[in-house]
């Protein structure tokens, strides 16, 4: 029986939340091309933009930016090409793996970054009518969701270091890396911490989004 059936609804509380994420996702389609219009951008490209700019230069590959948009290669590369050709983004063989393309924001991909700087304030407003204990609730909530969709393979959850497991901090003080990523074997500048990675692995993963805002 489908979420859409309005008598499922109204004995399954979870095919009422459900149904209220679906027309959630919906909305945001809607939301998503107002808030880029006349910025000359899509919202898949604003997205692609905005995921390069906010993630590890290091781990800023076509391949992630693929999975982090829900997309194929193919269609990945048509999002790049499009912003390179606005000269928005532009594309770096990794020095670590030569057969890995890094793309890179140019100023005036940073500039349209700053335009791009209410993109997703439509939703946060929506919000604004909940108080702190009904956002704390809804927060936890919608962590859980997250992760398990997340473990399913069927989303990417890219966050910055503080609170991931292989996070060490501070390992190498006085340096201009004095953090560490297990994981990658890597020490990391404060400037490469701060930004966000797709393998971030955290301790309680419900409990995520309330870490980061800590
Ligand atoms: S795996 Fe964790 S510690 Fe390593 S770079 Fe990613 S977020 Fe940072």
């Amino acid at each position: 029986m489908t979420v859409f059936d309005p008598e499922l609804r109204q004995r399954s509380r979870a095919a009422r939340v459900a149904m209220a994420l679906l027309r959630l996702s919906h909305a945001v389609k809607a939301i998503s091309s107002d808030e880029v219009k006349g910025l000359g951008l899509t919202p898949m490209q604003a997205q692609a933009l905005l995921w390069v700019r906010y993630t590890k230069p290091f781990l800023a590959s076509v391949g992630r930016l693929a999975q982090a948009l829900g997309v194929t290669h193919v269609t990945a590369i048509g999002v790049i090409d499009a912003l390179e050709r606005e000269g928005l983004l532009t594309r770096e063989t990794s020095q670590d793996d030569r057969r890995v393309t890094l793309l890179r924001v140019t100023p005036a991909g940073e500039e349209a970054v700053q335009r791009l700087e209410r993109f997703g304030h439509t939703l946060e407003e929506a919000l604004a009518g909940m108080d702190e204990r009904e956002l704390a609730t809804l927060e936890h909530g919608l962590g859980a969701v997250v992760w398990s969709l997340r473990a399913a393979g069927l989303l990417q959850v890219a966050e910055a270091c503080r609170g991931c497991v292989y996070f060490r901090e501070n390992v190498a003080p006085g340096t201009s890396e004095p953090h560490r990523c297990d994981l990658i074997e890597r020490f990391l500048s404060e400037q490469e911490a701060r930004l966000a990675c797709p393998d971030y692995h955290p301790e309680h993963p419900q409990g995520l989004l309330s870490l980061a805002a800590e």
